[in-house]
């Protein structure tokens, strides 16, 4: 699949919530399905590279829906003011004070809270100095990470403290987007939805001091630019970020999203036009049209059932990341009438979403139920041999589904009967194209219902075809 993996995110690994089970597969783990898709390298970094996505998108002058692969013109390298003035905004200050906001409206503050960090701020419980994020040479934050004519970042917490930058976005909770967070974190306030705030100190022990949790659907005056986010349908605690600035703009930043018709009656997107669009294209290829998520489930049920008359004595298996995929074992423990068990750290992390008739679902022993969750990386027919011996009283086979949109084969489609397991002796494995980012289809509809004037690729964009590809779409969908 050509997954590269950033090494060191920096982040502190003796958390409450990372017990030993996750702890070997921690790095893939806090990964979310979209990570698999970084085809070269995760992002551009240097923003001098000759060849980087933003040097392609400087030469492209204005219209740079013309994006190509790297070419001999354009030598002259060009700034990110340059960017800026061609869409009429002025390069953002350091620091900018909130306006009087409309009185509807609640107003928040981007001063970097240092003052009034505790004086413990700093040092760990031991008193020990807390390392820097990441001991590797600072990266410069790529442009696609900024919101021109702001100072705010999405998802970019492993660049440091970025220049011109006093609000950092978090558009959700998996590692990917806030690689680089670590309970030391100083550069400046950290707006996110409440689950994911909760997260970011459950898991993270980030100062809470910096963390500013904003409700869905509401809209606040930051800098001087409304912002509100919106449900994504990706993760629990998963938003969009919608930016209207003093100027009129609108900017819309996916982040990780599953694209669905019902954010066609979402208030805000009908009400004012989207200038920019920030947009999740994990999968903005049309081979990857997979199911809807319900049909999924529904097909999850299926099989668990029909396996379960065969062999009753079954364990069933639902690998998960850190955070996603609770639908697929909820739907399980809802159509059996089944307890979900968790491991002592994982369900920390769920109970955490507050969400009383999901923890209500889960039990604390193993023994209890016959509906387990395990970490995406232990579906292998070894590990899952060795984790039926703890049950070897209890239970004969092992019944595992794996879902990610990465099983989705287009030879199968939308007929999921199609599917094929693989078995190994009393061990079966399912991959099902459960996924949680918007297949290509969806995108389009997306797309082509909010009729941006740009749109910025967040995913995929270290190889010149692939972007130049995704941008020959846009330019279909985006006619007429
Ligand atoms: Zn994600």
């Amino acid at each position: 699949m050509g997954v590269e993996i950033v090494a060191d995110d920096g982040a502190d690994h003796d958390n409450s919530c990372f017990d030993d089970e996750w702890r070997p597969a921690l790095d893939n783990e806090l990964i979310d399905e979209g990570r698999e898709s970084y085809e070269i390298r995760e992002e551009d970094e240097d923003g001098e590279e000759e060849d980087s996505f933003s040097a392609d998108f400087y030469r492209c002058g204005t219209d740079w829906s013309c994006l190509l692969p790297a070419h001999e013109e354009g030598k002259k390298k060009l700034k990110q003011a340059n960017l800026l003035s061609m869409w009429g905004l002025k390069e953002p200050k350091p620091q900018v004070l909130s306006p009087p906001p409309p009185k509807r409206l609640k107003t928040l503050s981007v001063i970097n809270p240092r003052e009034s960090v505790s004086p413990n701020f700093g040092k760990s419980k031991n008193n020990s100095t807390v390392t820097p994020p990441s001991s590797n040479r600072p990266r410069i934050c790529p442009f696609y990470k900024r919101i021109p004519g702001t100072p705010f970042a999405v998802d970019a917490f492993r660049y440091g403290s970025i220049q011109g930058c006093s609000a950092y976005f978090l558009t959700h909770f998996h590692f990917d987007h806030y690689g680089g967070l670590t309970k030391g974190w100083s550069h400046g306030l950290i707006y996110c939805t409440r689950l994911t705030a909760r997260l970011l100190t459950l898991c993270l022990s980030v100062n809470s001091s910096y963390v500013h949790p904003l409700d869905l659907n509401t809209e606040y005056v930051i800098g001087g630019v409304s912002v509100t986010l919106l449900e994504a349908l990706h993760c629990p605690g998963a938003a969009l970020i919608h930016f209207r600035l003093p100027t009129g703009l609108c900017y819309l930043h996916t982040g990780d999203f599953r694209a669905s018709k019902c954010m066609q009656s979402y208030a805000l997107l009908l009400k004012q036009k989207v200038n920019v669009l920030y947009l999740d294209t994990t999968y903005c290829n049309p081979k990857y049209n997979f199911p809807s998520k319900e049909d999924v489930l529904d097909y999850v049920v299926r099989v668990t059932k029909d396996f379960l008359k065969r062999q009753p004595k079954t364990l069933v298996v639902v690998g998960a990341y850190s955070i996603g995929k609770e639908c697929v074992y909820l739907a399980i423990s809802k159509a059996l009438g089944v307890k979900i068990y968790a491991s002592a750290s994982r369900r920390r992390v769920l109970h955490s979403f507050g969400w009383s008739d999901f923890s209500s679902s889960l039990c604390t022993q193993a023994k209890d139920t016959l509906l387990h969750v395990l970490p995406i990386s232990s579906l292998r027919f070894e590990t899952l041999k060795d984790y039926l011996k703890n049950f070897v009283n209890q239970y004969a086979a092992v019944l595992a589904f794996r879902p990610t949109g990465w099983t989705y084969s287009e030879s199968v489609g939308k007929q999921l009967d199609q599917i094929r397991p693989i078995s190994k002796g009393n061990v079966t494995i399912y991959g099902v194209p459960y996924s949680e980012h918007s297949s290509f289809s969806e995108l389009k509809e997306f797309v082509k219902f909010l009729k941006p004037d740009k749109i910025i690729p967040t995913v995929n964009v270290g190889n010149p075809a692939t972007r130049d590809k995704m941008q020959s779409y846009f330019q279909e969908w985006l006619k007429g």
